[in-house]
């Protein structure tokens, strides 16, 4: 170790005496300043997720499972809880060495370099035989991790740490809170701001856009809630019996159905609402045939279930009912959050 400088390997040494160098490299960071995490469990999907700042407000404290900032992570899709080293990602590792091999190599280079430079000034002019060391010289790009940022970026409504995942989770990956609620909130306020475009378009006078963007609203809270009953149920069956349901096709897209699967596993979370607002939820399902699959337009089918409305005519929604459509499944997963088993 003491041939070569090794000047770029060392700007990572951390320790090592002799031949052995202690080297410690920074994970890559997104734009955001979050670094990769993996889960380690082999059932976990997507088990990507991102780390960020810790330095957030604690608004709910009391929820934390572990003490925000302590050592430990939490998968955030699967609640696999362990050291924070077995989260490193693949992708870091192979990057770190990277690094390694491109420093090591340039070091080389550059000492191989400096040494034929002080060969050849040590040569004496007009001397009989004369030699000169040269060195071949290759160009060493240094390798650059770049990373992107998840699109669902949030902070835990608990500790405050910031982290990104594919869209929906279950855990924060620091206090091992339950977030599911969290992530449902961010989709009704997504929800608030369609809403504000329908608005806006309504005003603007093109009352057929206004439409259209409410319709997709509705649409959208159907499709959010849907997944997130179908991801809890997924997840407490797994958590109760040690292995995932079989696919579930359409179950969660009927009260009924809903409750059923539930039942099944000793939970209601649809006993959040009242029964009026149990009511208005069911209807607000079965109007998603009219909404999103028939361009607005009544047919017999909602007419015989629904008992209101006329063929052929548009089925009108209100800006009001959507809210307050996400609202009442914002209720319904609350109790799924409550739910939840504590990560171990
Ligand atoms: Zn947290």
């Amino acid at each position: 170790m003491s041939r070569f400088p090794f000047k770029n390997l060392e700007k990572y040494k951390v320790g090592g005496s002799g031949d052995t160098m202690h080297l410690a490299m920074p994970a890559p960071v997104t734009p955001k300043g979050k670094i990769l995490r993996r889960c380690p469990q082999d059932d976990c999907q997507p088990a990507l997720f991102q780390l960020g700042d810790g330095s957030g407000t604690h608004p709910r404290p009391g929820k934390c499972v572990r003490t925000p900032g302590t050592p430990g992570t939490t998968c955030p899709y699967c609640g696999h809880s362990g050291a924070d080293s077995e989260f490193a990602a693949e992708e870091d590792i192979a990057a770190a060495l990277a690094e390694v091999k491109w420093a090591a190599a340039k070091d080389i280079q550059d000492a191989l370099n400096d040494m034929a430079k002080k060969f050849n000034r040590g040569q004496k002019r007009g001397s009989l035989i004369s030699m000169k060391m040269t060195t071949q010289h290759r160009h060493l790009p240094r390798p650059v991790a770049y990373r992107e940022d998840l699109l669902r970026d949030l902070a835990c409504d608990c500790c405050g740490r910031q982290y990104g995942v594919f869209a929906i989770a279950l855990h924060c990956p620091d206090c091992a809170a339950p977030n599911l609620l969290t992530h449902f909130k961010r989709e009704t306020e997504l929800i608030d701001l369609q809403l504000a475009l329908s608005e806006t378009a309504r005003s603007d006078g093109n009352a057929e856009l206004s439409h259209r963007l409410l319709g997709n609203a509705h649409e959208d809270v159907l499709t959010a809630f849907e997944t997130y009953l179908k991801v809890a149920y997924s997840h407490l069956v797994y958590k109760s019996s040690g292995s995932r349901p079989k696919a579930q096709k359409n179950r969660f897209q009927n009260v009924g159905r809903a409750k059923a699967a539930f039942a099944e596993i000793g939970l209601d979370p649809f006993n959040a609402l009242t029964d009026a607002e149990l009511e208005a939820l069911s209807e607000n399902i079965e109007k998603r045939h009219v909404v999103g699959h028939n361009l607005g337009l009544i047919d017999d089918h909602f007419v015989n279930v629904m008992e209101e409305g006329e063929a052929g005519k548009t089925l009108e929604i209100s800006s009001t009912e959507v809210a307050a459509f996400a609202i009442q499944c914002g209720q319904v997963v609350g109790r799924l959050d409550e739910a939840l088993p504590v990560p171990v």
